[in-house]
């Protein structure tokens, strides 16, 4: 049964511990610490990575340190904590450990700032969390209802003012009868003694995770997204160092977006809309230019057999054309636009028997593209070439 020192003592980075077993995991080497401050992956919080470094083990190398072996995952198996190694560790051993720090008082201040969070959707709107998880980013808490933004910041306010009285995170440890007579937020899942995490006056919960030892450590704690989720929420939230990340891409983001439009950041919102409703603008006025326009041009190309690649016009287009010849005389038509991926359409009249989409097929299968449409109007666009070869190759298949 491996010690676990992080229970007792979650700011102890560096330990000392022999080797008590070693095997292979997954085709790489493991081993078990008789005691080990490296946190496995268990409730939400991602396991330890670090070092441990073999000391040496008779009279003349006492005192001399091995090479480091890093530590690449570290499990939680029924008693044991094992850890997966770069190399293998001799059994016997006394080994030192070193725990990636950066690492894992960012899981404390997540993990922390999670508890206050979830404390406080509970108290303030009695909506209870479900499961919480550590992401690489950014974190997440799975709430079991709904919540408004309103709400979420309602519930954020309460958790920094929780965080800037920077409270006692005390760690109890019970039976579970004394556990059933106290106030905890969730039923512990398991008998036997409980380990608490005790938050002055916010938060009572048995957790067998690392947290910081006061509420100030955490920084900050921010949400900033939410989504719907299996009938409740799920909230995305960040503590510290993260918060800061969050904010300095937020404020990329926004930087970017200001620089584009040359607006203030609180003119974004209005102005996209303002974009938004010029665009739509634009594109009804496009259509109903390029439909007299469309008028113009099938005036000028109308023959028996038009075969053009002609400037300036979309698929669309080039369909309001098409279909402007067939109606108005009797014509086989495929029309082109002018560059590359070439869009496409191939129509006739209908005292004409050409099959229109067999034609484009043909095209599509030669020149790349998709397309497909009725025997007497078909569409397509992406074909690729030299535009004369698609050209003279229209002409032969509607001749
Ligand atoms: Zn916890």
């Amino acid at each position: 049964m491996t010690s676990r020192i992080y229970y007792t003592d979650p700011y102890c980075r560096r330990f000392e511990g022999v080797v008590v077993r070693a095997f292979e995991h997954d085709g790489r080497p493991a081993a078990v610490l008789d005691r080990t401050a490296f946190y496995p992956t268990s409730g939400g919080q991602p396991f330890d990575v670090g070092t441990l470094i073999e000391q040496g083990g008779s009279n003349e190398q006492r005192g001399t340190l091995g090479s480091a072996v890093q530590v690449i995952d570290t499990i939680d198996q029924d008693e044991d904590v094992f850890h997966v190694l770069s190399a293998p560790l001799t059994v016997g051993a006394r080994v030192l450990g070193d725990v990636d720090w950066v690492r894992r008082f960012d899981h404390m201040q997540q993990h922390t700032g999670q508890h206050i969070l979830s404390a406080a959707f509970d108290r303030l709107f009695a909506n209870r969390t479900v499961s919480f998880h550590i992401g690489a980013d950014v974190s997440t808490v799975d709430l079991q209802k709904e919540m408004s933004w309103e709400q979420i910041a309602r519930a954020e306010d309460e958790a920094n003012r929780i965080v800037s009285e920077n409270r006692e995170v005390a760690i109890r440890f019970v039976s579970s009868d004394e556990a059933a007579t106290l106030p905890l937020r969730k039923e512990p899942a398991r008998a036997g003694v409980l380990r608490l995490i005790d938050i002055k006056d916010c938060d009572l919960s048995a957790c067998g995770g690392t947290h910081v030892a006061r509420t100030g450590a955490i920084g900050a704690i921010i949400v900033p997204a939410i989504e719907r989720f299996k009938g409740g929420v799920r909230v995305t939230f960040a503590c510290g160092g993260r918060a800061v990340r969050v904010f300095r891409s937020l404020r990329e983001s926004v930087a970017a977006s200001v620089r584009a439009l040359s607006v203030h950041p609180q003119e974004l919102p209005a102005a996209v809309e303002r974009m938004q409703a010029e665009a739509k603008e634009l594109r009804r006025s496009m259509k109903k230019l390029q439909e007299s326009l469309a008028a113009h041009e099938a005036a000028r190309l109308a023959a028996p057999v038009v075969i053009e690649a002609i400037d300036g016009w979309d698929a669309n287009g080039l369909k309001v054309i098409a279909t402007e010849i067939t109606s108005r005389t009797s014509a086989v038509v495929a029309l082109f636009s002018s560059s590359p991926p070439f869009a496409a359409v191939v129509a006739r009249s209908p005292d004409r028997t050409v099959d229109a989409s067999a034609a484009l097929r043909a095209l599509t299968q030669r020149f790349g593209g998709r397309g497909g449409g009725k025997p007497d109007l078909a569409q397509g666009g992406g074909l690729f070439g030299n535009l004369e070869e698609i050209l003279s190759a229209a002409r032969e298949l509607l001749r």
